[in-house]
């Protein structure tokens, strides 16, 4: 339930103020200046000018002036292990890039998965990411927790989570794509996911934690296991997620392998629906998208991955129009080392600006909504999160705008998405910092990046070792 109103003294609340506001609510209401009252974990109000007069149990009060206010931002595709293998098979397509980092994959232990975790996290949520999610889908046998240590992680960095607990079971031998080592068993995969699920999923409206169902792709997973997860989702009422459609291999593959290109393949084992949502969704035809807008299946569009792999650019703007719910991933940092989400935002507008409909393929706002709402949408949580409306989680970021970076353009909204990537004076999640003013508060930023270097190089010993 959402807190009380003014006058509830037991509440603390923080007041945010003289700073422009993009709500991305559903008339995109915006404030020249205005102000933000956080009570407890919630949005209390959101408004023009001035907070109301006599506020009790006010613990903070923000002057916002110079910067803009926007929900905090959702990815809704990550590989947070990649972070320790960043800068490798640069110059590859996805097929050949998975060949050449499957067997270094292979080996990750619980402290990599934890430390490359660590570093993923935080390099969003200085960057204003407040939920986050990892699909984790190489689980060796013998190395531990590595969903739990994912998950510890993101408690101790204090953002919202979701893990899409991955899993691949179709190895070479089976006509798959990984190596045979770096694959589970159909039953094990099964289990595994069942008991992250019962273990970790809060299903309530304050959740910080969530599972979905993520087996990797059609390329490394078999049919059963698609199948299977997909019933054990909806038996659990959980998400699922899953990469599709991301290359013009992946396509081939399908029509080889199952006669039907990936989204007849989707929705012949049951992977189309309003509890989907699909990394990538590259190759998509007419009927593609009329399948997913038919079903309200979701995208996480990352633009900087596809562009770094070569898999050519989502058709965004189509999506959109036929009602495709579209959030914005940054991908596995091996094929996107920045691992920013804020670039994204820029990023997915030029690289659609380089489709089909140029000048007309997404404006700032449009980039903006993807990369807060759009992400609730995938997630399912659009009555929680994405956007800054009274009874919302209080999940929200402070950009600065008034440095030589970004000072001399007056629409705010477009200085944060066609601009440089702009500072972090604020970011709350739940009401509480996990920025402020551009340092994470929940974590040592130095400390990360020396675990992250020793843990990368642990890999790159085991891995040269064979
Ligand atoms: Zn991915």
């Amino acid at each position: 339930m959402a807190p009380s109103a003014a006058g509830d003294g037991a509440l603390e609340r923080i007041v945010i103020e003289n700073c422009a506001i993009a709500t991305v609510d559903a008339d995109d209401t915006e404030y020249a200046s205005g102000h933000v009252v956080v009570a407890g974990n919630r949005i209390e109000s959101v408004g023009a000018g001035r907070a109301p007069e006599g506020l009790g149990g006010v613990v903070r009060r923000i002057d916002g002036t110079g910067h803009l206010a926007t929900p905090g931002l959702v990815n809704t595709h990550h590989h947070f292990y990649q972070w320790i293998t960043r800068g490798l098979a640069t110059d590859h397509n996805l097929f050949n890039w998975l060949v050449a980092l499957y067997p270094t994959w292979a080996r990750i232990d619980e402290p990599m998965v934890r430390a490359a975790a660590q570093g993923s996290l935080a390099m969003m949520a200085r960057g204003g990411v407040t939920t986050a999610m990892d699909h984790h889908y190489v689980y060796p046998r013998g190395s531990g927790d590595l969903s739990g240590a994912v998950i510890a992680a993101a408690r101790e960095m204090g953002v919202r989570f979701t893990l899409a607990r991955g899993s691949m079971d179709r190895g070479t031998s089976d006509g798959g794509l990984p190596p045979d080592f770096a694959v589970e068993s159909l039953e094990g995969a099964l289990a595994g996911t069942e008991e992250t699920i019962d273990k970790h999923h809060d299903a309530s409206f304050d959740a910080m934690t969530q599972v979905a169902v993520a087996p990797c792709s059609p390329f490394s997973v078999s049919t059963e296991l698609m199948r299977q997860g997909a019933e054990l989702a909806r038996r659990k009422g959980v998400r699922l997620h899953t990469h599709g459609s991301e290359t013009v291999e992946e396509e081939e593959f399908c029509k080889e392998l199952f006669g039907m290109g990936p989204t007849d393949y989707f929705e012949s084992t049951g992977w189309l629906g309003s509890d989907v949502w699909m990394a990538h969704c590259v190759h998509m035809n007419d009927s593609d998208i009329a399948a997913f807008a038919r079903t309200g299946t979701g995208v996480a569009h990352c633009p900087s991955s596809n562009a770094r792999l070569a898999a050519g650019i989502a058709r965004v703007p189509d999506m959109l129009k036929a009602g495709v719910p579209v959030g914005l991933g940054v991908d596995g940092t091996a094929s996107n080392e920045s691992g920013e989400l804020h670039t994204e935002l820029r990023n997915a507008l030029l690289i659609n600006r380089l489709g089909a409909h140029r000048e007309a393929a997404l404006n700032a706002r449009q980039a903006l909504r993807l990369g807060t709402y759009g992400g609730a949408q995938v997630l399912g949580r659009t009555g929680q999160i994405g956007s800054l409306e009274p009874g919302k989680l209080a999940d929200l970021v402070l950009w600065k705008l008034d440095t030589l970076a970004h000072s001399s353009i007056a629409d705010p909204v477009v200085a944060l998405v066609l601009g440089a990537a702009a500072p972090v004076s604020l970011s709350l999640v739940d009401g509480k910092p996990v920025v402020e003013a551009g340092h994470l508060t929940t974590v040592d930023e130095d400390a990360i990046a020396r675990s992250t270097r020793d843990e990368a190089q642990r890999l790159a010993r085991i891995a040269a070792q064979g």
